[in-house]
């Protein structure tokens, strides 16, 4: 029997995973990806933003045989250090313990990671190929390669990995209006350096944490790097009143902004002046769709379908769920692609809309409340009940970052459980005077125990 044919557009990261697990499941894959092989890319200062590979990515590798090897080019961070302004940092762990953690690695070290065991598996990647069309109807797409050469090539079975700015999903979008819903944040990001101390390569800072200095209504972090720098990304509003990129335009004048508002961090950052000066504000946004695919031809994976902002570390861990879920439904759906698509987008969906909610709750959650004593007073009272009643009690972030439950499952769960922290704080605002037995009891009497987590 010959083999089916997919064309995969996109090779970043979650369309080199996708094409890994489809060529090891006998599919015949193509990827078009518009940028250069990024196993041929020289390292870019300043422009490796890591990702945070939380247990979903994880689970996902593992599926694809690769979690071993993306472990050995990640750093373990096991929480948030907190920097507030003029006080001592501390650590809020994310997990229990060491079980409960999440890895930095950089994007091109997973990317090139990647490719290596998609290609490994007998996919074949075209670099240098960006899609400019797709006739649906014809079951054709056009390319453009990097000395302006226009080709088509058929495409039977179309997967749009290409990212937030999907130009697959444009071409779907001109075929059959896809309903897509584009919310932007207002805020940007501008990506900056630590770099390792200078004495063998040590880290400058504790190494295991993701650092955030919040600030109100806006926000730095920095995440480590196996070779002992940090990757330091400032999110601010991109415009209005004072601090805003609009007020930030150059080095020289946000030089004084970081000297005042982030005093400990400057100072670690030798190469401030140029790096931002030399680097691109981004912009974030979330995109929603009301439809992921044209019947069985073509459908979108990824950010090209779901895009969100990366204040929950969730965006790359999502689009890997993605694959794990598509790659399974088309080996089992025989030739019936359009069936496969749509179930795809039936199980994914509301828990792409979920963790889009989530992630922009957290930004909130980042950049305000983490210095807030409320927050802290609710953290702390959210540890206990986690230790009275484990099968009664999880935070969404852990649901979120180290389980396999739905993201729609953890957001209604933490919705709930919410409900009953403000309560129980209402009542006696100090966790330390909560009684175990009330909490638990009010606790029981309110939800039902958690699900299985495997
Ligand atoms: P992309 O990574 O955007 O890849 C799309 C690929 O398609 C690219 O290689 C691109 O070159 C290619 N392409 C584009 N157009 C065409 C075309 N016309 N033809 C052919 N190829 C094309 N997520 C996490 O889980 N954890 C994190 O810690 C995290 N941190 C983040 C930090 C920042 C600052 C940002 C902006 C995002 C972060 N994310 C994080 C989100 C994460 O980066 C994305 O969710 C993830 O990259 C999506 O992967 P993708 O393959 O769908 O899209």
């Amino acid at each position: 029997m010959t083999r089916q044919s997919v064309v995969l557009i996109g090779g970043g990261l979650v369309g080199a995973l996708l094409a890994r697990l489809l060529a090891k499941r006998g599919f015949a894959v193509d990827v078009f990806e518009k940028r250069p092989d990024p196993r041929r890319i020289r390292f870019v200062r300043g422009r490796t933003i890591n990702m945070a590979i939380a247990e979903r990515g994880m689970q996902a590798l593992r599926i694809a045989g690769l979690a071993e090897h993306a472990l050995l080019k990640s750093v373990m961070m096991r929480g948030r250090m907190v920097h507030p302004l003029g006080g001592a940092a501390g650590l809020q762990r994310y997990g229990l313990d060491d079980s409960e953690v999440i890895w930095s690695i950089s994007r091109n070290g997973l990317n090139t990671l990647l490719v290596d065991a998609a290609v490994a598996a007998g996919a074949r990647f075209h670099f240098g190929q960006a899609l400019t069309a797709a006739d649906i109807d014809a079951q054709r797409i056009t390319l453009l390669d990097e000395n302006n050469v226009q080709r088509q090539h058929d495409a039977s079975l179309l997967i749009g990995a290409d990212g937030a700015g999907s130009a697959l999903r444009a071409a779907m979008h001109l075929y059959q209006p896809l309903g897509i819903g584009v919310e932007p944040l207002g805020h940007g990001y501008k990506e900056l350096e630590i770099p390792a101390a200078a004495r063998n390569n040590r880290f400058a800072i504790e190494p295991h944490a993701l650092h955030i200095w919040p600030r109100g209504g806006y926000m730095s972090i920095a995440t480590p790097n196996i070779a002992g720098s940090f990757n330091v990304t400032l999110f601010l509003p991109l415009q209005g009143p004072h601090p805003s990129f609009d007020t930030l335009p150059d080095a020289t004048t946000c030089s004084a902004f970081f000297r005042r508002d982030f005093p400990d961090l400057y100072p670690l950052m030798p190469r401030f002046a140029d790096d931002y000066d030399g680097h691109p504000v981004g912009t974030l946004t979330t995109l929603y769709l009301d439809r992921w695919h044209i019947d069985g031809r073509a459908v979108l994976v990824g950010d090209a379908a779901h895009a969100i902002a990366p204040f929950h570390g969730q965006g790359m861990n999502c689009g890997f769920e993605d694959t794990v879920v598509l790659a399974d439904l088309l080996a089992n759906c025989g030739r019936r692609t359009a069936d496969a698509f749509a179930q795809f987008q039936h199980i994914r969906k509301p828990n792409t809309d979920a963790i889009a909610a989530m992630t922009l709750e957290n930004y909130v959650e980042m950049r305000d409340s983490v210095a807030d004593p409320h927050y802290v007073a609710k953290l702390e009272l959210s540890s206990r009940l986690t230790q009275w009643a484990p099968d009664y009690f999880m935070s969404r972030y852990r649901m979120v970052t180290f389980t396999l439950l739905p993201y729609a499952y953890a957001y209604e769960r933490g919705r709930a459980q919410n409900q009953l922290l403000e309560h129980l704080l209402h009542d006696c605002p100090d966790p330390r005077r909560i009684s175990a037995d009330v909490a638990v009891a009010t606790l029981k009497a309110a939800l039902p125990p958690l699900p299985p987590l495997r």
